[in-house]
């Protein structure tokens, strides 16, 4: 019998965190879905939460029909295979021993799929993690690309900053005023990303500039040396003057919104991502519990897998649901109430908010985790407390649902700023202590978006201009496909 025609290879390597897990998986599934072969490869933290039955310990790799035809799974190791502990690691700690360790373990995998008869033939990374594309070089992979899960927005900024615009922004940061980049519209400082404005060594996230420097030289580089793509999990519609605010310098090819669930058919999302890095939570059906509610009467709270809702945060939230008068489901992971003072204290808040809605307490409802995409997806469902990570914020405007924006750091300012103009929501304002939106201005922002019919056109649009993107045809769709089809052996 002849050989298999030789396949298109695509390792797709991320940070062990949901917010890179999850739009790998999606890409993957999407990439199988056009004909090449993709395993996501992540560290060993994470390949036990995702797959823990699995022994992939020993060196192989598991192969998952979840939903995308058998997109395959490896482990590297990070230097931290028991997981990174955000209260004790140091992140520069981290980023030293990840590039080290990393470098051999992923060289590892390289060479195991090599021999297995499966050579990878395009290394793809998730942010910062450049160090990929070298060790991909080494092994005779000829092509990386970077996946952009950030807006691209986020990507021109940083692009202007390490490229003449630096004075620009820190005097707005100084002054607080506004910003000029190159065909993009004026952006404040807070709709930049937060990394931008630190001046000081001292600062914890100080880290984070050098290495979004180094991914800048690599996707622009000097002379001579070949282009890196950007696959970017966004569509033209979206973020159009940032594509072509980017596209002298940089190739950005658009392939998002990438979300499997768009392609299981019309609003039906089958459970098709149950291993996350949390667990589910099992303290309650919240899916039948949003059968029983109106259509578009929830407000849903999530501030994604690593933002901490302060105990002030929690009170003024409580209070605002209590206010509101309407059902809230409301995620609160266990790693935000890891102290049992903090735990109590957020018991307490939320069963008196839940008491004061409906008169019952059958008004509110807590999980620890939940499937987001089928949350949002529901119709019951009508409005999104987000702190806007850039999975949320398409998520939420895939799926249709109004958002009230209360972002904390990095990209999620610039996502806000998005959400404001594409009309699709409202940010909310912090009150005068800074960090924390009060229940006065969240009160008034979730009314603002429920009730407002230019917001709900608006919603319905986009949802539909996702959607389109990437149906069959789609300008996202055709872009991968072209993508792929560059890589697909001659
Ligand atoms: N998410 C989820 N269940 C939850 C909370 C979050 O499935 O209870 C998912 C959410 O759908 C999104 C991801 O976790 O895909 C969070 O990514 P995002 O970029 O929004 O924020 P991050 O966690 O990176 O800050």
């Amino acid at each position: 019998m002849a050989p298999p025609p030789p396949q298109a290879h695509f390792l797709i390597v991320t940070y062990p965190s949901q917010g890179h897990v999850t739009p790998a998986r999606h890409l993957a599934r999407r990439l199988v879905h056009a004909g090449a072969r993709a395993t996501v490869c992540v560290p060993f933290s994470a390949f036990r939460k995702l797959f823990p039955n699995s022994a992939a310990d020993d060196g192989g790799e598991v192969v998952v029909d979840d939903g995308g035809g058998g997109v395959a799974y490896a482990a590297y190791s990070d230097g931290y295979d028991g997981g990174f502990d955000r209260a004790a690691d140091d992140h520069t700690n981290y980023m030293a021993q990840v590039r080290s360790e990393g470098s051999r373990t992923v060289a590892a995998v390289l060479r195991r799929l090599a021999g297995g008869g499966r050579p990878v033939t395009c290394a793809v990374y998730t942010l910062l993690l450049p160090w990929v594309a070298d060790v991909a070089r080494r092994h005779g992979v000829a092509h990386a690309a970077v996946f952009w899960i950030q807006p691209t927005t986020a990507l021109a900024a940083y692009f202007h900053y390490f490229r003449g615009h630096r004075h620009a922004v820190l005097a707005a940061a100084a002054g607080d005023g506004e910003v000029r980049l190159p065909l993009l519209p004026p952006l404040q400082v807070r709709d930049l990303p937060s990394f931008l404005a630190i001046t000081s060594d001292d600062d914890p996230f100080a880290f984070v500039l050098p290495e979004f420097e180094s991914l800048i030289d690599i996707l622009d580089p000097k002379s001579g040396e070949t282009r890196t793509y950007v696959l970017a999990n966004t569509f033209d519609a979206m973020e159009r003057d940032a594509i072509a605010s980017l596209a002298p310098h940089i190739d950005v090819v658009a392939v998002g919104p990438v979300l499997s669930f768009l392609h299981d058919g019309d609003d039906e999302i089958s459970s098709s991502h149950p291993n996350d890095l949390f667990d589910h939570d099992d303290g309650g059906d919240y899916l039948a519990w949003l059968d029983t509610k109106p259509a578009r009467s929830v407000i849903y709270i999530s501030f994604g897998s690593s933002s901490v809702m302060s105990k002030q945060q929690v009170a003024e939230i409580a209070a605002a649901m209590a206010n509101t008068n309407k059902p809230f489901l409301w995620v609160i992971r266990k790693d935000n109430c890891d102290n049992e003072d903090v735990a109590a204290a957020i018991k307490k808040l939320i069963t008196a908010a839940a008491m004061a809605v409906d008169g019952g307490g059958e008004g509110g409802m807590v999980v620890t985790w939940c499937d987001q995409a089928r949350v949002l997806a529901h119709r019951s469902v009508g409005c999104f407390v987000t702190h806007c990570g850039w999975n949320s914020t398409v998520e939420a405007v895939a799926c249709g649902v109004p958002v009230v924006a209360a972002p904390q750091y990095s990209d999620q300012g610039t996502n806000a700023w998005l959400v404001e103009r594409m009309g699709v929501g409202v940010r909310a304002a912090l009150g005068d202590g800074g960090g924390v939106v009060e229940a006065a201005e969240l009160t008034r922002c979730v009314e603002a978006v429920m009730e407002s019919e230019a917001v709900a056109a608006s919603a319905a649009a986009w949802k539909a201009e996702a959607r389109a993107a990437v149906a069959a045809g789609g300008k996202s769709e055709r872009n991968l496909d072209e993508f792929v089809r560059r890589f697909m052996p001659k």
